[in-house]
């Protein structure tokens, strides 16, 4: 039984990265704005993405130095992690956060906040509940969801997700994490730390194949380091239930062609929540993975639908649709023609020490066929992390010869999810590295060391 048509100047589906504060500027432009949830409100970000998983990584980092303590001077005696209080950490963090987003839409005048599964009817009407609402504006902020693989097994053993890991509250004995890229890596390293015998299986012949070569191998190492195991070139075929846990069948030219865990968690990519969301009745077009094609302003084929963040395969972090945001929100109110193209990459991996990326990788580079110097400088040569007592890693800058723009950078280790942002900002700024060089930076910092690794550029091996 559906109600009468209910008009709003614009719809939005979905509560992550760049709904709330669409609506928001929607709300305050003047406008009317209707904004559905079917879950939790802040979608994968707060409640089972980056604020959990970095609230986690936070209790690992904390256990895995008070184990190092004698290197430090103190002594605590045997390091005891209850996940009961982590779990509970873990939820006072995310909980206050999706209750910020909830509290905050709906606070808002104008902004009418609907609990439900959203699907489009036609270009310009959506059903939420018995509800038929109407807007001339209709914008998609679905995200995604883990990516489970059709593979043997899979129907009958228990497995953990992104996000059902998330419930769990005792440390599983021996964790077998399928996926060695960055969702798994993060969990792998967290786990370990709190007592966990970890594996990893990856089929690519490397950790986080996106990344450069030294970067994946740094990477290994690190988490070697620490007793994880990884097993490379293995590919999940099967799961199957043994006494006591979960047997990973391999397909591998090293043996043991299975590993047994007493429980595993699959990460291996994610998919677009487009499949129920009526979008073939909108005529809105699909690529072949479900993402949702937008233009360069993220409006979709049909004119009036825009779609924003991980549903529309742009990029896959919360900041790209926050940017995503931006990008439709300037457009709209403030006629500046901002383009999804104008950005440049840049994310962080919360291994720790973490890595920090913006712009090319060595292979894009090359690709590139661009005449590029490049310096690589170790941690261990760092003071400030020398004097901190974590020294794994190293710094990478490629720049352009002619134009002597940053092309990329990596930065593995202490402080490098905040460090990149130097060489970002530069980026955005198309300044040559130059303006580095002559910068005073604050001692001691891991960023002080940039112009002396900057003056140290060579040909592009
Ligand atoms: C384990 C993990 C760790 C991560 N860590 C980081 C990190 O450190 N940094 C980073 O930048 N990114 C990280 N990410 C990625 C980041 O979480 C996502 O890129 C970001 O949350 C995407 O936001 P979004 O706005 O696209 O949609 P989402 O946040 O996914 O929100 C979509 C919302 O839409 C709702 N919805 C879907 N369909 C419907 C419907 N039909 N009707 C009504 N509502 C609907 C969903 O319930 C959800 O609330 C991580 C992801 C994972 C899985």
């Amino acid at each position: 039984m559906t109600s009468t048509l209910k008009h709003f100047d614009a719809i939005i589906i979905g509560t992550g990265q760049a709904g709330p504060s669409l609506a928001a500027r929607f709300a305050s432009a003047g406008k009317t704005v209707a904004i559905i949830e079917r879950d939790k409100f802040g979608g994968t970000c707060v409640n089972t993405g980056c604020t959990p998983t970095k609230t986690l990584v936070a209790s690992a980092y904390a256990v895995h130095v008070a184990r190092r303590g004698a290197e430090y001077g103190f002594d605590i005696g045997d390091v005891r992690v209850d996940m009961k209080r982590v779990k509970a950490r873990k939820d006072a963090v995310s909980g206050s956060s999706s209750k910020g987003v909830e509290e905050r839409l709906r606070g808002m005048t104008r902004c009418t906040v609907i609990q439900g599964q959203a699907s489009l009817q036609s270009s310009n009407t959506v059903t939420v509940n018995d509800e038929i609402l109407e807007a001339d504006k209709i914008y998609i902020n679905v995200g995604g969801r883990a990516r489970i693989p059709d593979m043997p097994g899979i129907h009958d053993v228990p497995f953990l997700t992104n996000s059902s890991i998330m419930d769990i509250d005792f440390l599983p004995e021996h964790f077998v994490i399928v996926g060695g890229s960055y969702v798994g890596l993060e969990f792998a390293q967290m786990y370990r730390r709190f007592g966990s015998e970890v594996t990893i299986v990856e089929m690519g012949p490397r950790l986080i194949g996106r990344e450069d070569e030294d970067v994946s191998q740094a990477v290994r190492e690190i988490l070697e380091a620490e007793g994880i195991h990884i097993r490379l070139n293995a590919k999940c075929l099967a799961l199957e239930k043994r006494a006591g846990g979960v047997a990973v069948r391999m397909e591998c030219m090293e043996d043991p062609k299975e590993v047994t865990g007493t429980h595993v968690l699959l990460a291996v990519g994610r998919v677009p929540n487009t499949s129920d969301l009526g979008l073939e009745r909108a005529g809105v077009t699909t690529d072949s993975h479900g993402y949702i094609v937008v233009d360069d302003q993220l409006q979709t084929n049909v004119s009036g639908i825009w779609a924003l963040g991980d549903c529309n395969g742009r990029g896959a972090f919360t900041h790209t649709s926050y940017n995503d945001y931006e990008i439709v929100a300037d457009n709209l109110f403030n006629s500046d023609h901002r383009r999804v193209s104008d950005r440049i990459p840049a994310y962080a991996l919360y291994i720790d020490p973490p890595l920090g990326r913006c712009g090319m990788t060595d292979r894009e580079i090359r690709k590139s066929g661009r005449r590029a110097l490049a310096a690589k400088y170790p941690m261990s040569r760092v003071s400030r992390a020398y004097e901190k007592g974590e020294t794994q890693g190293f710094i990478k800058i490629s720049v352009d010869a002619e134009t002597k723009q940053i092309l990329g950078a990596a930065i593995l280790g202490v402080g490098g999810d905040e460090v990149i942002h130097v060489l970002l900002d530069v980026m955005y700024a198309k300044a040559p590295y130059t303006v580095i060089e002559r910068a005073m930076h604050i001692h001691p910092t891991v960023a002080e060391l940039l112009p002396t690794i900057l003056s140290k550029l060579e040909p592009f091996a």
